[in-house]
């Protein structure tokens, strides 16, 4: 099993000559990790087989996953905000190669305003997925031509280069619709291509529905934030997600071919072990697979049956 990293370890964060945060690296991560240039030359060189996934995690909820030649960005989390414990892996003028960003929700650590015209600029076929009922603000505030811009919520499908992209509702903390029109401000992506067909969860605690919603067709792959909350938090303006309990059974209930734990290494206020993650999987559900992941490496996860 991957190490993970431990607290404490990774939060060195030197100033550059030119302002930006340098990129460490972190004891324990082995050779795996790439950054920038090199990641990005890392996603492009990766060959990604029929019937898998290759991934690379940001760090929170960010991921690079490619399907096929289709590579997708989900919660990128580029700003050089000075209380990460995980400096950004990418500048946003790196990300030469997206065809889809997916922002789950408009909170900073997701919805990162300050990168996606960068990536808009480098990417310039990228199509970006977010909330529908978020799309026209977004497009007003960030400022991306609005043919670019995609909403979405449950019942409504996108397609970008073969790939198909449908919403999960997701309560943070609170299950929350807008009165109005019954679209959500939180959701997370099912996401389906290459003979693949990934969760990604955005920020959400359990609710009632929500493994039904995603028991069937099976999932090859999970990214469940594990973070928790609890009222020192929520006191302090900073909602929650599920606890690393909560993640295990909802991986229990809807048994996906690979699990992974997220959201827990970037703020020191808003931690949790991914290690009791993968101790209580490995107790509960022995049957199925979890992993630890480790920024800026690659990972191929492949269909199980
Ligand atoms: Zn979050």
């Amino acid at each position: 099993m991957p190490r993970a990293i431990a607290r404490g370890e990774n939060t060195d964060r030197r100033k550059t000559g030119d302002g930006t945060l340098a990129i460490l690296n972190y004891p324990g991560d082995g050779t795996g990790m790439k950054t920038g240039k090199a990641l990005i030359d890392d996603v492009d060189a990766c060959e990604v087989l029929p019937g898998q996934c290759a991934l690379w995690w940001l760090g929170q909820q960010g991921f690079i996953a490619k399907l096929g030649k289709i590579v997708c960005y989900f919660d990128p989390y580029l700003a050089l905000d000075p209380s990460r414990q995980v400096p950004p892996l990418l500048n946003p003028a790196d990300i030469t190669n997206a065809a889809m960003v997916l922002g789950s929700h408009d909170h900073g650590d997701h919805i990162d305003r300050s990168a996606w015209p960068g990536i808009a600029g480098a990417s310039l076929r990228a199509k970006f997925v977010v909330p529908m009922l978020l799309r026209d603000k977004i497009v007003q505030e960030i400022g991306l031509p609005g043919e670019r811009v995609l909403g979405i919520d449950e019942g409504i499908e996108r397609s970008v280069d073969g790939v198909a992209v449908t919403a999960i509702p997701a309560a943070h903390e609170l299950l929350d619709e807008d009165p109005a029109t019954g679209l959500h401000p939180y959701l997370g992506f099912i996401v389906e291509g290459n003979g693949f067909r990934l969760y990604h969860a955005g920020d959400t605690c359990l609710y009632e529905g929500i493994q039904a919603k995603l028991r069937r067709p099976r999932l090859d792959l999970a990214l469940l934030p594990i973070n928790g909350r609890d009222a020192r938090r929520l006191a302090a303006n900073c909602i929650g997600n599920m606890t690393y309990q909560e993640a295990a059974d909802l991986a229990g209930a809807v048994q996906p071919g690979m699990t992974i734990p997220t959201h827990f290494d970037m703020f020191a206020f808003n931690s949790a072990d991914p290690q009791l993650f993968a101790d209580y999987m490995q107790v509960k559900y022995p049957r199925l697979e979890t992993c630890i992941p480790r920024h800026g490496e690659r990972k191929i996860v492949h269909r199980k049956n």
